[in-house]
């Protein structure tokens, strides 16, 4: 295994320092083998269920990823990312996120022994910055959005020359996603599902079931759903004109006004033959409540999703349609402040 530049192929170790090639094109991931990754770094992760919820007639698949360890699918990529790492021997990494990414990199990083420092903006919700704390992460609080969060992480990786663990940058997470796919797949008894909703802000969860699906053979038609008021996506894939407004949404995990991986999102999209659209935060917060009612407490990110196929499927929906939307995270720990 071993990374390699999207843009001049220029091939980097998976231990490199530089967490891009000199030329700025990102690292994309090359597998030469499919040996199993010993040992892997465990916290209790299971298979998460997939369960039918109906809304009126309609019938959707709920995968309940909020089920993980640390509470949202980011564990998977966790998992996958700190298992190679602590392979490799690197014993001290730098991460930013504005919560979910953070604390699941942080508690595989606490199981692996191995140091962390997370640099988080000043408006993370307070319940995922007691979640990263408590794993032991160093907590380096950053004035200003995310952007600048993972811009002061990437300056301070390459000066002190430590190990840029990101979860937007680094291959090594999307490859842990992937399992996402195989799961669905096979609660589905071996079955690539009609349409897959999912909330898209870094595009972790796009491209890693993208790459997942892609290895199986087979693409669902991917649906992205983004926040009416932050909607880059949204806008390339309609070939808006660039400057829209970015503002406020509840859904704080999707709130990324500039993601990194732009170009390989739309690529997943367009060759799923899928969709983007758009939901507004009362949207949101009414499908979380909906979802609630089902007894089932989820994060405002991914009732964005359920808002996002409600919207999809307002004039109903062909039975045979297998709808998975997956439960991004639990509501527990999303007290959202405002930017
Ligand atoms: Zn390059």
């Amino acid at each position: 295994m071993h990374f390699y530049c999207e843009k001049c192929k220029k091939e980097y170790p998976l231990n490199s320092i530089s967490y891009h090639c000199s030329c700025g094109g990102l690292f994309r991931l090359y597998k030469n083998n499919t040996d199993p990754i010993t040992p892997e770094v465990s916290i209790g992760e299971i298979e998460t269920p997939l369960i039918p919820i109906k809304f009126g007639k309609q019938e959707f698949f709920f995968k309940m990823e909020n089920l993980n360890p640390t509470g949202s699918f980011k564990a998977r990529g966790a998992k996958t990312m700190i298992s190679i790492l602590k392979n490799l021997g690197i014993k001290h990494i730098i991460e930013d996120s504005s919560g979910n990414a953070a604390s699941a990199i942080a508690a595989y990083a606490a199981a692996a022994n191995m140091k962390c420092t997370a640099y988080v903006p000043e408006n993370i919700a307070e319940g995922k910055l007691k979640q990263i704390e408590t794993f032991g992460a160093q907590i380096r609080l950053v004035i200003g959005n995310r952007d600048t969060a993972a811009k002061t992480a990437q300056k301070e990786a390459t000066k002190s020359k430590t190990y840029y663990a990101s979860h937007v940058y680094n291959p090594l997470f999307f490859e842990g996603i992937k399992s996402l796919a195989y799961e669905i797949y096979h609660q589905l008894n071996d079955h690539v599902p009609e349409y897959i909703f999912l909330p898209v802000g870094n595009g972790t969860m796009l491209l890693g079931l993208y790459y997942g699906f892609e290895e199986i053979g087979r693409l669902p038609k991917f649906i992205a759903v983004q926040s009416e008021n932050c909607c880059p996506l949204y806008n390339a894939f309609k070939k808006k004109r660039k400057g829209s407004k970015v503002g406020y949404t509840i859904a704080d995990s999707i709130r990324v006004e500039k993601p990194m991986r732009l170009k390989e999102m739309l690529m997943a999209i367009t060759r799923s033959n899928g969709e983007v659209l758009t939901v507004d935060d009362e949207e949101i917060i009414e499908a979380q409540h909906q979802v609630g009612r089902k007894g089932i407490y989820i994060e405002p990110t991914a009732a964005a999703s359920v808002a996002g196929a409600l919207k999809y499927f307002k004039k109903g929906k062909p039975d045979n349609y297998r709808v998975i939307i997956p439960i991004t995270g639990a509501g527990i720990n999303t007290s959202s402040n405002k930017d």
